[in-house]
């Protein structure tokens, strides 16, 4: 349920890319109130206080996970920022740090995160000892290392190093 949450926000955005190949922020129409929604800090924010109220442990993980993406997302872009609390309001908040852009301490806060996702991998590795965690971890680790090798060609080489 953490996993499906923290992927939420982003799931529009591979959809679109697996029909049509276009991997940019830009859309308009229902597209745009999708990435919008699902973008939401609010949104997940009132589902979260629902969950509570309702006692249900996997749609706290679920909503609690997405909001933690959101929050993270609302932290780490600079010049691709987006409305995180649209519907409320439509304000933007460009990040001083981003999670990739060289102008913007993308270098040390990429490499961060790199760290910090490894270390997250092995504690739950050293936890969990069932062959389908163990399988799901490595699985994600590999899609991981593919977008940390593109983070590295745009913060350090100014190069898109991906085969996408
Ligand atoms: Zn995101
Ligand atoms: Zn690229």
């Amino acid at each position: 349920m953490i996993g499906a949450g923290a992927i939420l926000p982003d799931l529009v955005l591979y959809l679109r890319y697996a029909a049509s190949g276009q991997i940019t922020d830009a859309a308009g129409g229902a597209l745009r109130v999708a990435i919008d929604l699902f973008n939401s800090v609010p949104l997940y924010a009132v589902a979260l206080a629902l969950a509570l109220m309702a006692g249900r442990r996997w749609l706290v993980l679920f909503a609690a996970s997405a909001l933690l993406h959101v929050l993270t997302d609302f932290a780490l872009h600079a010049d691709d920022a987006r409305a995180h609390f649209w519907p409320l309001t439509g304000w933007v908040f460009h990040s001083p740090v981003s999670f990739w852009d060289h102008a913007h301490h993308g270098r040390w806060a990429g490499l961060l995160e790199g760290v910090l996702f490894a270390a997250c991998m092995v504690v739950i590795l050293r936890r969990h000892r069932a062959v389908w965690v163990q399988a799901v971890v490595l699985a994600l680790t590999a899609i991981y290392a593919l977008s940390f090798v593109h983070f590295l060609g745009h913060a350090f080489a100014d190069r898109h190093w991906a085969p996408w």
